[in-house]
């Protein structure tokens, strides 16, 4: 008999276990290819661990070639699928040339991403938590703050930096502040110029209460307990904007803080609202087999995916399977066996599934739990909610990798190595109005060019006692002269209103400006008009100074 290729795009909780399991029971019937961006698979649920530096990053994550033994594995971004064709195109490899693989049934399990651009500012300042870089960089970024306050002496700086902020809460931002908090109180002794009291720690959650997915009476404890350990809980207040320097909420109140992280905003990956197919709250709409209406052989599952869990659901969301990895577990393995009915002409099964409960962890050895009906909270919850993630977790090196990191973690202090990461080279960044965006005397860091609002830049010279002021609007720019010049600000720039800027860092700008001479040419000649005569120490292509601003950066 004819192998059919059954294709799996994404390698989530989905993806992972629909095709193990059509590789366990069908195996002589389908040649299944699992296609992800990351040659690993995510164990989310422990992400907000890795950032706490509790668990290695790497540990949280299982390679796809160790964990699905007798499936292809293929590294690649899914780019575009040709349902008439029944073709998906990938890009992939040393060249990331674009591939197209054929398929005779396909799976599309590519979870879902981030959307946050509903809030002014939001997109560009608050950090994620989707994935295993988001984790990493929010630890990397928490232990930076603490470095930073430490030495800081500006009092309102060293407080913003001390302000954490947490958007939504859910289980994972529930789970991410507590961790954190966490993270932060046991770090503390290492840093001896910042007390605990000077730490600001908030969840803010728009709804009238914290994970609304738990019984009220656990969510009561779980937020009583986030605030005897010293979490500022809001409920009923959600995010109206964000800047670099603070995030204004619903009621008008304004945290200033260096750090955001946003656990709401789940929407699809522009991928797959380009796919044309039928999508509702962002998802993509299935038939109760899983089977996407209209296409014989595209079956979606896992949070891309929106399954009825009874006829005619309507806009009931509680009559769709949540967005959980126990319900796209489910979903992959029941999947498999409908894709093998079908191979043999059998009737295929409606999805079913009730969910056998919830755990969360609130940090400091407590969590909240409700397993098939019973409730739990404290420690004892705690230890159920880690022996069921052990348990839960795929791979026997990776429960080991786990319970050895939990077990160190008891004993040893916590991990604030900090292990510096990329800062993108290109970014926007929102003011607020009256923040302060350069002073005199900082190192040079980049280029800015004004989107929107306004921008005053003040230069005094104290040796020659001149003056010089000038309004930035859209489309303006700044920062190119001492970039190109020296090390050091000279002047001061103040945002006159709420602003928006394109960031180019130095070195970027550099190798542009060294590389277009048309940009050499305008620059030099906007230096002269706007700050008048020509700069002689603007030298354009001058290796040395390249060299000098690269090493400096
Ligand atoms: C911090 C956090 C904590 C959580 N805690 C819990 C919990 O305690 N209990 C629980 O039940 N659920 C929890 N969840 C939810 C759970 O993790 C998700 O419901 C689950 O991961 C969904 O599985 P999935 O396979 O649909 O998607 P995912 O697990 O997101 O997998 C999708 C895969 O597709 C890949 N992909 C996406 N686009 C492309 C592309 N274009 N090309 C190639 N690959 C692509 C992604 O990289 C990813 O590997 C948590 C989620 C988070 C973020």
């Amino acid at each position: 008999m004819e192998k059919k290729k059954v294709l799996v795009l994404g390698g989530g909780f989905g993806g992972v276990f629909a095709a193990n399991e059509l590789a366990r029971i069908a195996r002589r019937r389908f040649e299944v290819e699992l296609i992800n961006n990351n040659n690993y698979f995510v164990f989310q649920p422990l992400l907000p661990e890795v950032a706490a530096s509790t668990i290695h990053s790497s540990d949280a994550v299982v390679p796809l070639r160790q964990l699905l033994r007798r499936i292809q594995i293929r590294q690649a971004d899914v780019m575009g699928i040709d349902f008439a064709r029944k073709c998906v195109t990938v890009v992939q490899g040393f060249r990331r040339l674009p591939v197209e693989l054929p398929y005779d049934e396909l799976v599309i399990a590519l979870g879902t991403g981030v959307d946050l651009n509903r809030f002014p500012g939001l997109a560009e300042h608050a950090l994620t938590m989707k994935n295993l870089s988001d984790a990493h960089l929010l630890r990397t970024h928490v232990i930076s703050c603490l470095e930073m306050a430490d030495v800081a002496t500006d009092a309102e700086l060293k407080q913003q930096l001390l302000t954490f902020v947490v958007v939504g809460a859910g289980f994972s931002g529930v789970e991410t502040v507590a961790e954190v908090n966490e993270l932060i109180h046991r770090a503390l002794r290492y840093y001896p110029h910042i007390k605990h009291d000077e730490i600001r720690v908030h969840l803010i959650e728009y709804a009238p209460r914290i994970l609304p997915t738990f019984p009220a009476d656990l969510a009561e404890y779980a937020t009583k307990r986030l605030r005897l350990h010293g979490v500022d809980v809001r409920i009923g207040v959600g995010t109206k904007s964000a800047t670099s320097t603070a995030v204004e909420l619903t009621d008008g109140s304004v945290i200033p803080t260096r750090t955001i992280v946003a656990t709401i905003g789940n929407g699809p990956y522009p991928l797959v609202e380009s796919l044309g197919l039928d999508l509702k709250w962002g998802r993509i709409k299935t038939d109760r087999l899983m089977r996407v209406p209209g296409h014989e052989n595209v079956w979606a599952i896992g949070d891309v995916a929106l399954i009825p869990l009874r006829d005619e659901p309507g806009e009931d969301p509680l009559g769709y399977a949540p967005q959980t990895a126990q319900f796209a577990v489910r979903e992959g393995r029941q999947l498999a066996n409908n894709l093998l009915a079908k191979s043999k002409d059998r009737e295929l099964k409606p999805f079913a599934y009730t969910s056998k409960g919830s755990l969360a962890s609130l940090g400091m050895s407590k969590a909240v739990a409700e397993v098939y009906g019973v409730k739990l909270s404290g420690t004892l919850a705690w230890l159920l909610w880690r022996g069921f993630y052990l348990s839960f977790l795929p791979g026997f090196a990776s429960k080991v990798r786990v319970l050895v990191n939990w077990l160190l973690n008891l004993v040893v202090p916590p991990n604030i190595v900090l292990v510096q990461s990329a800062v993108p080279g290109t970014r926007y960044i929102h003011y607020r109005k009256g923040d302060v965006v350069l002073e005199p005397g900082m190192l040079i860091d980049g280029f800015y060019t004004v989107t929107r609002g306004a921008l005053k830049l003040t230069i005094d010279n104290p040796e020659t006692s001149e003056h010089f002021e000038k309004v930035f609007g859209p489309g303006e720019h700044f920062g190119e002269r001492v970039l190109l010049r020296s090390a050091l600000r000279t002047g001061l720039v103040v945002a006159l209103e709420d602003s928006v800027v394109l960031w180019i860092s130095q070195r970027d700008f550099t190798r542009l400006a060294r590389a277009f001479p048309f940009l050499e040419t305008y620059f030099l000649s906007y230096i002269e008009k706007t700050f008048g005569g020509p700069d002689k120490a603007f030298a354009p292509g001058s290796a040395e100074q390249a060299a000098e601003l690269e090493h400096l950066h």
